[in-house]
C-alpha cells in the first residue's frame, strides 16, 4: 500500500520533530510552507509554536483559506498553538482560528513559560501504559461541544480530543519519543481515506 502523505505546517513553530515522528510511524512526511502543497496530502499536523505568530504568517506565505478549505474534507491534527488555531472562543484580533472543533480554547491558561510541565496522562485508546505528556505555555480547553469526544485528561481537563475528522492536544506529543498518538492519528487518516470513517466537520 502506498504510503500516506502528512503535512506538518512549516511557517513556526516547532515542526521538525513532528515529521521525524511521522517517518518512524511509517507516513511521508511533508513540511508545508505554501498552499499548493496541500493539494495532494492526506492529513495535516498544525504543531505547536506561537499562535498569533502563525496567524500572521498564514496570511503571508499559505493563506487562511487554504488551510479552512482542506480541513473541510482531510483531517488535520492541532497541537499546542495548532489546537488554538483549530478551536473556536478566543477574543484576541491577533489570533484567527479555524473553528474546525466545536470546543473553546484558553491560550497560556496553565501561566507562563515557566509553569510548564510534565505529566502522566492515560490514552483511551491505550490505557496500558502512561503517557509523558509535556505541557509548554499550553492552552487549555475550557469547554467543549456534543460532537467532541475526550481521548484524554489531565486533572479533568481534556487535552486531547477527537472531533469529526480532527485530533488536537494541548501538549506537544512530538517531543517524547512515544509514537502512540502519531500512529493514532495515521490510523484515523488511513480510515478517512479509505472511506472507512465517515465524518464530517
Ligand atoms: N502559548 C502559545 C500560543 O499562545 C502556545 C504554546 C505552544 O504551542 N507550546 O500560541
Amino acid at each position: 500500500m502506498t504510503k500516506l502523505r502528512i503535512g506538518v505546517l512549516g511557517i513556526q513553530g516547532a515542526y521538525v520533530r513532528h515529521a521525524d515522528i511521522l517517518s518512524l510511524v511509517g507516513a511521508v512526511p511533508v513540511i508545508v510552507k505554501y498552499g499548493k502543497q496541500l493539494e495532494d496530502l492526506d492529513g495535516l499536523i498544525i504543531p505547536g509554536g506561537e499562535s498569533s505568530t502563525m496567524t500572521k504568517m498564514m496570511g503571508f506565505r499559505i493563506a487562511y483559506d487554504d488551510i479552512l478549505q482542506f480541513g473541510k474534507f482531510k483531517p488535520i491534527f492541532g497541537t499546542c498553538a495548532g489546537l488554538i488555531l483549530l478551536g473556536k472562543g478566543i477574543s484576541d484580533p491577533r489570533i484567527h482560528q479555524l473553528e474546525l472543533i466545536d470546543a473553546r480554547i484558553s491560550r497560556n491558561a496553565y501561566g507562563s513559560q515557566k509553569d510548564s510541565f510534565v505529566d502522566d496522562i492515560t490514552l483511551r485508546f491505550d490505557i496500558e501504559k502512561p503517557y509523558h505528556a509535556v505541557f509548554i505555555r499550553a492552552p487549555q480547553i475550557v469547554s467543549v461541544g456534543d460532537s467532541i469526544r475526550v481521548l484524554a485528561e489531565c486533572d479533568n481537563i481534556p487535552v486531547l480530543v477527537e472531533s469529526g475528522l480532527h485530533l488536537s492536544a494541548s501538549f506537544h506529543p512530538e517531543l517524547t519519543g512515544d509514537a502512540r498518538i502519531h500512529r493514532y492519528f495515521i490510523q484515523k487518516v488511513k480510515e478517512i481515506k479509505n472511506g472507512e470513517k465517515n465524518d464530517s466537520v
